[in-house]
């Protein structure tokens, strides 16, 4: 009997690799994927406990199904991910409807897992299923046959042309061993692992004989990567780097996040310099300018320290995209600390910053160690005040944009598409309305608004054939608005090139 399986992912891009690396195992014993969670036999949240809004999602999702297995008494709920490792047990205590929980580091037994509970008849068995690491994650004796099981689940993905997308992503290290204090992640994905270089290298070669065009490496802090081979060898991120490279010669564009600030070593900066086909892109997350609150949030580095990190991989690639994050109303920041992520932000001059109003996280070591005193409305006041910073910073360096033509990952329809339409004149600020458009010599030509991203992420958009999407063409820029360029194709294809 074939099953049908919803499977909703929150939260970052390493719970969407998971989330596919789920779905290929579950594709592979029989289950058919389905966007109806009303008519799903088995549903899956694949959670997030980073970002408070992501979680409250997730309850209300288990909220809204408290009464469903009244009607359908075979289906299987289940919370996979970081709030099931954070929150155990105690979500079955307020949702006694949840049947499995499944951390991020146990993810090669959810098939199993699942299979357990729905092989007695069309009932479900009475015992409750849970995969997590709890107080295992830090041991080493059991650390390293887990990232075996892990390797597995990594190496079992489908390499199949009509399983791939254009993008996809690939894991280097799996787990974080840096506990800045606002964050769980070190307590939910465990210690940071590497990898072995030749099966992320076969992975990404894989992926490009099947198409894939850009593959982003995940890592939490990615240029820590390191790999003891065990017989004296090691191979660094830079080494990876150029490796990938060489191996992976028909990949048009790989690209890497998230990095740290702390410990990126001038190869790696060599690395993105040397090959063409690595992005000139960087997210590094500053999170703040004030040394007392960097210390506080213990990121292991000053702001001085992190200025000079932008300021040598400038040296290195004066045309390379950056992009930070920040934290802002952290406990007993003044407004005086406050002003100093501005400057951080003027200086580095971001593509763009995700900027995040400090809340106090379960699981977290600040929610013990620190009182949550900057007050709401002040958060609030200062996450608007970085905003319209940054949005200056973005202005700018989109206006320098125009008159250039770039490379652009066609992603999909924009969303702008029933409203603006680039003008097709000189005029580089030139917007026609949607139903001037529709009046003008072509309007009897269909055509859409497409939107993709440069090799720095930025987001251009333009009109073209929507059977574009997935493909790289190549875009002359127009004009921009703050977080957006606007373009006019040039052609749909284009060779390989370094740069933005
Ligand atoms: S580096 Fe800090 S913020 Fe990033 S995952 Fe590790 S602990 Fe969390």
């Amino acid at each position: 009997m074939r099953r049908t399986l919803y499977l909703e992912t929150f939260g970052c891009q390493m719970n969407e690799l998971d989330s596919e690396l789920v779905l290929t195992q579950l594709r592979a014993r029989g289950y058919e994927s389905t966007d109806d969670r009303q008519q799903a036999d088995v549903i899956l949240y694949n959670t997030c406990s980073v970002r408070e809004h992501a979680e409250q999602k997730v309850w209300s999702r288990l909220g809204e199904m408290r009464n469903w297995k009244q009607t359908k008494p075979h289906l299987v709920i289940g919370v996979i991910g970081c709030m099931a490792e954070r929150d155990g047990t105690n979500i079955f205590q307020r949702f006694p409807h949840v049947d499995l929980l499944c951390g991020p580091g146990e993810l090669d037994k959810l098939a199993m897992m699942i299979d357990n509970l729905t092989t007695v008849g069309n009932q479900l068995h009475s015992e409750r299923q849970v995969a997590l690491m709890g107080s295992r994650s830090r041991r080493s004796s059991t650390l390293a046959a887990a990232h075996d099981n892990l390797e597995l689940l990594d190496l079992s993905r489908s390499f199949s042309p009509t399983d791939n997308a254009a993008q996809a992503y690939v894991r280097i290290t799996r787990g974080c061993n840096k506990f800045c204090t606002y964050c769980v992640v070190p307590y939910t994905r465990g210690p940071e692992v590497h990898r072995p270089p030749e099966n992320i290298i076969e992975e990404v070669r894989r992926l490009a004989d099947a198409g894939v065009l850009e593959v982003t490496l995940l890592g939490q802090t990615i240029n820590h990567y390191r790999y003891d081979h065990g017989d004296g060898r090691i191979t660094t991120f830079g080494q990876l780097l150029y490796q990938i490279h060489e191996a992976a010669s028909h990949l048009p564009r790989l690209r890497f996040v998230t990095s740290f600030p702390r410990d990126f070593e001038d190869e790696a900066l060599q690395a993105m310099r040397d090959c063409p086909r690595i992005c000139r892109y960087l997210h590094v997350p500053a999170q703040h300018g004030s040394d007392r609150i960097l210390k506080l949030m213990n990121r292991g580095y000053t702001a001085e320290q992190y200025l000079q990190f932008i300021g040598r991989a400038r040296a290195y690639m004066p045309d390379i995209s950056l992009a930070s994050d920040f934290i802002v109303g952290f406990p007993t920041e003044t407004d005086q600390e406050f002003q100093t992520c501005k400057e951080v932000i003027r200086q580095c001059r971001f593509k763009n910053s995700f900027i995040f109003k400090y809340s106090l996280r379960p699981g977290t070591t600040a929610i013990t160690r620190f009182e949550d005193d900057v007050p709401p409305e002040v958060k609030k006041q200062r996450n608007n005040e970085l905003l319209d910073v940054q949005a200056q910073v973005c202005d700018q360096n989109n206006r320098e944009m125009v008159g250039r033509q770039v490379e652009v990952m066609v992603e999909g329809q924009s969303k702008l598409a029933s409203r603006w339409v680039a003008g097709s004149g000189n005029g580089n600020q030139v917007e026609l309305g949607w139903e001037k458009r529709q009046k003008s010599q072509d309007a009897d030509q269909p055509k859409f608004q497409l939107s993709g991203r440069t090799r720095g992420d930025q987001i251009v958009v333009f009109d073209g054939d929507p059977a574009l999407v997935g493909q790289l063409v190549e875009v002359d820029i127009t004009r921009s608005k703050t977080l957006t360029l606007f373009g006019r194709l040039t052609r749909d294809r284009r060779p390989v090139t370094a740069g933005v």
